[in-house]
């Protein structure tokens, strides 16, 4: 039985596609050994691809107003006793002068589906952004929106869009979400990111209530048909303030296992070792990058709004201003042999279909 299990990650490896069963046996069978030789194998792979390069995102949380209810948000809408903010345009320009300075050449822009910000005001600020700096990639992360609000924020100059599908199994999705959100216009919005031209980024998160191996094999399955450009991905971890305060947080071995065959599925995906991860562990971030993944995102919001972006309870990096969060992280990459760069850190051509087409498949 392990030794097929061993055989897998080598298929995964080759040909960087498995059923969805064969993902579920993976993961109903992960041993600390079975995670070590698979971890050792996504490094290799990642190596090769982007060495010891670590990129690094900007991140400024731009509002935390949402309309959504999400049902294990922090700043879902009915959470009342959070207290609410959004960031003027002087203000976001001031994160990207800053974060220029400290050497950030991609900005995520992150919020809740906050209708302040409008296709109007966003391509305007996108404008002014791409203007200054550019050198600099633009991510969004803004939720939902339509096909022609996503094509005029791509017209205005945003490279990048991440929308974690949240999860690929539509009744767990269903679990998650109020009952006006659906996993079909989810997937619709990646689709449309993808055909309109963003380097589009989907994720999940890990250990989410109610969710089971097959759900993850789902995820697994559905990145790997997707072919996203990135993949956010990291622990649940309970707010107190939601329906699942009560819930338990998704573990470090599991996240870290999902890292490494997300690697071994695209060798020059951009995946992140995530906030959450940092959060449920000291050295989560540290162990994410070891286990596969290549990118950091600290934080670049003003630090007085930063602990009110509460997605989840006792998140890192709250306190320090963005000059402190980016030699923190360039200290702990250091620590592991790692080296983290000025560069705008674009997803590098892994040319998968050739190979597929190679092998027959
Ligand atoms: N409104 C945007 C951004 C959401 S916040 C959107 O819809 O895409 C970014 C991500 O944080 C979410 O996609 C979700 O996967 C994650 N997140 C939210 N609550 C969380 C929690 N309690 N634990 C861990 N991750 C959480």
């Amino acid at each position: 039985m392990q030794n097929k299990l061993y055989s897998l990650i080598d298929k995964l490896e080759k040909e960087h596609s498995l059923s969805p069963d064969e993902y579920k046996q993976l993961l109903d069978g992960r041993t600390p050994e079975l995670a070590e030789y698979t971890a050792k194998k996504a490094v290799a792979a990642r190596q090769a691809v982007y060495g010891n390069d670590v990129y690094v995102r900007g991140l400024i949380e731009i509002s935390n107003i949402c309309k959504n209810d999400c049902l294990y948000c922090g700043i879902r809408h009915s959470n009342k006793s959070c207290s609410r903010y959004r960031l003027g345009e002087e203000e976001i320009l001031s994160c990207c002068e800053e974060g220029y300075a400290l050497g950030f050449r991609t900005f995520v822009m992150q919020g809740g589906e906050d209708p302040f910000f409008t296709d109007e005001l966003l391509c305007d600020l996108i404008g002014k952004i791409k203007k200054q700096y550019p050198d600099c990639a633009v991510t969004l992360s803004l939720g939902e929106r339509s096909f022609d609000s996503y094509k005029a924020l791509f017209d205005a100059g945003a490279d990048r869009y991440l929308l974690r599908h949240e999860t690929a199994d539509p009744e767990l999705y269903k679990k998650l979400h109020p009952e006006d959100l659906s996993f079909e216009n989810r997937i619709n919005c990646l689709k449309n990111l993808k055909e309109i031209g963003f380097q589009t980024g989907c994720g999940f998160m890990v250990g989410a209530p109610y969710q089971t191996n097959s759900s993850l094999a789902a995820d697994l399955k559905f990145v790997e048909e997707f072919r996203p450009a990135m993949c956010g991905i990291g622990p649940f971890i309970p707010h107190g303030a939601t329906p699942f305060a009560e819930f338990k947080a998704g573990t470090l071995e599991v996240t870290l296992f999902l890292l490494s065959l997300l690697r071994l599925m695209d060798p020059s995906l951009l995946l992140p070792a995530t906030t959450a991860l940092g959060t449920i562990n000291p050295t989560g971030r540290e162990q994410g990058i070891l286990a596969g993944a290549n990118v950091v995102m600290p934080n670049l919001s003003p630090v007085s709004v930063r602990k009110k972006y509460e997605l989840y309870d006792n998140k890192i990096c709250t306190g320090e201003e963005s000059a402190q969060c980016k030699s923190c992280l360039s200290r702990r990459m250091e620590s592991i042999g790692y080296k983290i760069v000025t560069a705008r850190g674009d997803k590098k051509p892994f040319n998968i279909q050739l190979k597929q087409e190679g092998s027959n498949n």
